[in-house]
């Protein structure tokens, strides 16, 4: 599936061949669950369809990361746009 750039927060492992899982699908806006592909370290990231330079970044995870441990709907995570 897609592959992203960055390393892994915990083991320092290329993020290339991680497995990355798609979650949730709204609109252009897209949920990852992403696993290291090394230590096996799963985490979630935010991707979007629109071409960028830099598809996923770590800020990115981090704070979709801490979103999703308060989050029970996508609207708290996205707003009130992506109600369901
Ligand atoms: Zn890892």
């Amino acid at each position: 599936m897609d592959a992203i750039s960055g390393i892994c927060s915990q083991c320092g492992a290329s993020l290339e061949r991680a497995i990355v899982r798609e979650v949730r699908h709204y609109e252009e806006t897209r949920l990852m669950q992403v696993t290291c592909a090394a230590c096996e370290q799963s985490f979630f990231a935010v991707a979007t369809e629109a071409p960028r330079a830099n598809p996923i970044s770590f800020d990115e995870v981090i704070v979709a990361a801490r979103a999703l441990d308060h989050a029970h709907s996508l609207s708290q995570l996205f707003g009130p746009q992506f109600a369901s």
